[in-house]
């Protein structure tokens, strides 16, 4: 069996490390000029060209049996084109509602799922209608494209919105969301197959600086009542979609309720301590969903963490002790960059959360 990655980056590394275990080689799709290192040795990797579509792109990824992605943010038309010789998981559909702020709130709020109150704009007029509307503080995020905190704008008093408006980046599509005081924020990474079997990771608790998640702790405190409000929500969006592969869910949680910030359809960042929990990973559950094979345990016995390494690495000191472990991403080391990650775990919560501090206080500049 062959899958083919839309995508080069970290997360197909991870999916390829996982997938060769259960038989599976892989191929990438990588866009011109792309650093395709995370994949060394991993692989094809299949440099995409204006005319390079449907089976001339299917027979240059050594025909596989499957196509994913890594990201959301890919052109649909490329993976509309393989779907005549091998099904594509998740769906081109399914990955357009996620490229779209406004279309995946939409979506949400259309099958009965709560998010922030939102309008949409794409005009001075409608922006500042918008933000009238919903009342200061908001949200401001361009609908497509932008991640971790990128084309987003914090309004807080009239004085932002005047600010933002002469903003030239401002002149797009827009969401408009009202300010969540979330408690705290978590993810569920959920996973679907072809038969329609649903499994589900615990939720997992997030901390981010600067929109950039820096770490996750599963499984989430108090987390009995919100997980089931969580997979209730999961089931929906899967089921309603055909959806096949692993979808993680990014929820803010206010009191005793959830709120859907943001859908991947992908592995997720906030998944990554999967791997260490000793169970299958979402990487593993992920290939089996999209080649057809039972879905792996979701439910470790153990409190699971990830520390991300972003620009930086740990000293060797943290690194050398039985329950953590390191995830290099074969990527050279510039300020912010994610170049990998740090799991580890601990029946012991307290000492896990301690132990957790400690690698992250630890930081090595390059
Ligand atoms: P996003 O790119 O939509 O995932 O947003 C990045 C981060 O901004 C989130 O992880 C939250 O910490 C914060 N955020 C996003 N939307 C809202 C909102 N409507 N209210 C409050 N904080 C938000």
């Amino acid at each position: 069996m062959r899958v083919a990655v839309f995508g080069a980056g970290q997360l197909a590394r991870m999916m390829a490390l996982a997938g060769w275990r259960l038989g599976v080689s892989f191929s990438y799709i990588a866009l011109p000029g792309e650093n395709v290192q995370c994949v060394d040795d991993l692989g094809d990797v299949v440099e995409l060209t204006p005319e390079l579509r449907g089976e001339a792109l299917y027979e240059a990824l050594g025909k596989p049996t499957v196509v994913t992605v890594e990201k959301e943010h890919v052109d649909l038309e490329v993976l509309r084109s393989l779907e005549p010789f091998c099904p594509v998981a998740p769906s081109p559909k399914a990955i357009s509602f996620t490229q779209h702020r406004g279309r995946e709130k939409t979506f949400l709020n259309d099958n009965g799922i709560p998010t922030a109150p939102f309008r949409l704009a794409n005009s001075p007029e409608s922006l500042r209608a918008g933000v009238a509307e919903l009342g200061l503080p908001v949200l401001v995020k361009s609908c497509e494209e932008g991640y971790d905190g990128k084309g987003q704008w914090r309004l807080k008093e009239q004085a932002d919105l005047d600010a933002l408006m002469q903003d030239p980046a401002a002149h797009k599509e827009l969401i408009i969301e009202g300010f969540i005081n979330f408690d705290r924020e978590v993810s569920l990474v959920a996973v679907r197959n072809a038969k329609g079997e649903c499994a589900f990771y615990p939720l997992t608790e997030n901390e981010h600086n600067n929109g950039i998640l820096e770490t996750s702790v599963a499984p989430a405190t108090n987390s009995e009542a919100l997980t089931e409000q969580a997979e209730d929500i999961a089931h929906k969006i899967l089921d309603e979609l055909g959806y096949v592969g692993v979808l993680a869910i990014e929820l803010f949680v206010t009191g005793d309720k959830l709120l859907v910030n943001e859908l991947a359809p992908r592995v997720h960042n906030s998944g990554h301590w999967t791997q260490s929990a000793g169970i299958s990973s979402q990487f593993d559950n992920h290939i089996r969903a999209i080649v057809g094979l039972p879905l792996g345990e979701t439910k470790p016995a153990v409190n699971v963490a990830m520390v991300n390494l972003l620009g930086h690495t740990v000293s060797r000191d943290l690194l050398n002790k039985g329950n953590v472990e390191l995830h290099q991403y074969n990527k050279s080391l510039r300020p912010g960059r994610k170049v990998g990650h740090v799991n580890l775990w601990n029946i012991d919560r307290d000492a896990l959360l301690q132990q957790m501090e400690e690698i992250v206080n630890a930081r090595e500049e390059g």
